[in-house]
């Protein structure tokens, strides 16, 4: 038996992350925040000094990438460790965001990670948030969404979030950075940032996270 996937995609900002391990929860399901795989590797990437032109030495890298994502019932986090070091902060970043998003445009990288981020598919289901999850990773995926919302509210939430981690954000910087990322992942030529086939496109600008929930709830029990 494949096990059940619903895949959310959408911008930096739209809620998708939040959502997913709410709804991962409720269902019981597997959880792949994909962002958190690209983040880890602009990391590792800075460590050994590759920039996005190293291309080869970027596959080999996301190739062996020692990472491992460990849920913790205590902080609510899923603590992300990189060859032993803990960086579930520092991933979280606006700069590292940008990092991944140049990394995450070389289509050979993309299709180095793709088996890891498959073999996240098990029973008895998975919830996947990213940018391709529908249209590249799992395209036969039983339901999937994109959530958007306004590039104001977006980095309004971003800045919510990178304050409660203790970050120093600043509002007018974060809409531009936050427009330029998606503006970039939208714009490659590699699994670009859009709706898959047959998405529930949902606009969360003025939906609380519950709502967003519900639908996203309703919508998959008719799928599945
Ligand atoms: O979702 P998050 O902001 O953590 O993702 C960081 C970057 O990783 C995105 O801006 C995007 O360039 C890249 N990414 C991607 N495909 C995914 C998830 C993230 O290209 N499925």
């Amino acid at each position: 038996v494949i096990a059940p996937v619903i895949t959310i995609d959408g911008p930096s900002g739209s809620g998708k992350g939040t959502v997913s391990r709410l709804l991962s929860e409720k269902l019981g399901w597997h959880l792949l925040d994909s962002g958190a795989i690209y983040r880890v590797l602009a990391i590792a990437a800075a460590h050994h000094d590759f920039g996005p032109e190293d291309e080869e030495s970027l596959i080999a890298l996301a190739t062996d990438l020692d990472v491992e994502f460990v849920a913790n019932e205590e902080t609510d986090l899923t603590h992300v460790i990189l060859e032993g070091e803990d960086i579930t902060l520092t991933i979280r970043t606006e700069e590292v965001g940008m990092q991944a998003s140049k990394i995450a445009a070389l289509p050979r990288v993309r299709e180095a990670l793709l088996r890891r981020q498959r073999a996240f598919r098990e029973l008895p289901g998975l919830v996947a948030d990213g940018r391709d999850m529908g249209t590249v990773v799992f395209p036969d995926a039983e339901a999937k969404i994109f959530l958007t919302a306004s590039p104001e509210e977006r980095a309004q939430r971003r800045f919510l979030q990178l304050q409660e981690k203790g970050f120093d954000a600043n509002m007018n910087s974060l809409i531009d950075e936050i427009k330029a990322r998606d503006d970039q992942d939208t714009n490659r030529s590699v699994a670009p940032l859009k709706p898959a086939e047959g998405s529930l496109i949902l606009d969360s600008t003025d939906m609380s996270i519950d709502e967003v929930l519900q639908e996203i709830l309703q919508f998959a029990h008719s799928k599945l």
